[in-house]
């Protein structure tokens, strides 16, 4: 039985001090966490309970984002003001896992769940997985080939947002990183993410004006409860009908959620039709390693952007009430 330890202090500076120690690490709403440890795959010995901070709050308005850590997926999904100023978020998360699992996810724990493979998931350190349809396409390396899992990293990266980190002590203090500097491709371990040990995600954020015209596509084996094959988030800067500036990002491609800026300058000053649409997705396999059992994803990819590229404009031309629906 692998025993730990379990914590809840009420200050930002205990809390990180306490998961600086060896081997202790946060817990939030704990649907990574506990079912990771029941697997053994999840070696702790003291878990630092943040729900004793006051880290909550959403503000969305058309000027500026805040989300606290610890805002649940659902919370955030179904706010009124996320789904009208940025349907990108509001859609990945009701997008995400189940009702159940939203109403205990959160932002924080969300961005750091880790990848649904063997690799992370097995007790076994030198347990690897064998080729499958699942595997990225970009930024694999030695030590993973296993698509990075949230769907709301992927919104926020087309968002370009970014995140308040708070470190042990008073020299770390806070920081913030964008969400393309949080994550880096596991190259010298597994690790994905770029926290220091103890850090803390304590919101996140985002300014962007345009952010209404966004939306994400999932594409899944089933229709519920079931993470994405390809995920496309776009967000597009419009002047009428013409793209002033689009952004695009996509999951289920990559080690960790991957960027496009080679199909994103072929859209600048393009109009805002499927043929424009069609012609910038051609480029995204750039960079793209397959073998035969994920070769298809890069066809997948180009579709399920293009589709999300459609929905905005769907949604633009239906007014301002579609975000809702
Ligand atoms: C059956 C199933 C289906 C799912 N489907 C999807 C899906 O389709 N899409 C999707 O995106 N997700 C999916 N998930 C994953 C789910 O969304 C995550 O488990 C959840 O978001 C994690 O949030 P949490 O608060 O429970 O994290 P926890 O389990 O509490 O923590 C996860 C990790 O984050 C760290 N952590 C938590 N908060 C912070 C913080 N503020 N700062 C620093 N570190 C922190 C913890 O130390 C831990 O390492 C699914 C999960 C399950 C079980």
């Amino acid at each position: 039985m692998n025993n730990f330890v379990l914590t809840r202090p009420t200050g930002l500076a205990d809390c990180t001090a306490a998961a600086a120690q060896p081997g202790a690490s946060f817990i939030a709403g704990g649907t990574t966490v506990l079912d990771l440890w029941k697997l053994g795959a999840y070696p702790t010995t003291q878990l630092v309970d943040l729900n004793g901070l006051n880290l909550r709050g959403i503000r969305a308005g058309p000027d500026a984002l805040r989300l606290g850590a610890l805002e649940r997926m659902n919370a955030v999904g179904e706010h009124a003001g996320v789904a009208t100023y940025y349907p990108v978020i509001s859609q990945a998360l009701l997008l995400s896992a189940s009702p159940q699992i939203r109403n205990m996810g959160t932002m924080g724990g969300n961005l750091l769940q880790r990848p649904r493979s063997l690799t992370y998931r097995n007790p076994d350190p030198h347990r690897h997985d064998g080729p499958s349809r699942f595997d990225a396409i970009f930024g694999v390396t030695p030590h993973s080939r296993a698509p990075h899992p949230s769907d709301l990293a992927v919104a926020l990266l087309a968002l370009d947002a970014s995140l308040r980190i708070v470190g042990p002590g008073r020299a770390a203090g806070e920081r913030t990183l964008k969400i393309s500097e949080f994550y880096r491709v596991p190259s010298d371990s597994l690790k994905f993410d770029s926290l220091q040990p103890g850090e803390l995600i304590t919101a996140v954020e985002a300014r962007v004006p345009f952010a209404r015209h966004s939306a994400y596509v999932k594409i899944r084996d089933r229709a519920s409860y079931q993470f994405a094959v390809v995920s496309a988030a776009v967000v597009l800067d419009l002047d009428g009908s013409t793209i002033r500036e689009a952004r695009i990002a996509a999951g289920g491609v990559g080690t960790i959620p991957w960027r496009f800026p080679a199909a994103e300058a072929a859209l600048a000053g393009r109009p805002a039709t499927p043929e424009s649409f069609r012609a910038a997705v051609a480029v995204m396999d750039r960079d793209a390693v397959t073998h035969p059992h994920n070769a298809f994803k890069v066809d997948l990819l180009r579709r399920t952007t293009v589709r999300a590229l459609q929905q905005v404009v769907a949604q633009e031309n239906a007014g301002p009430t579609s975000a809702h629906t």
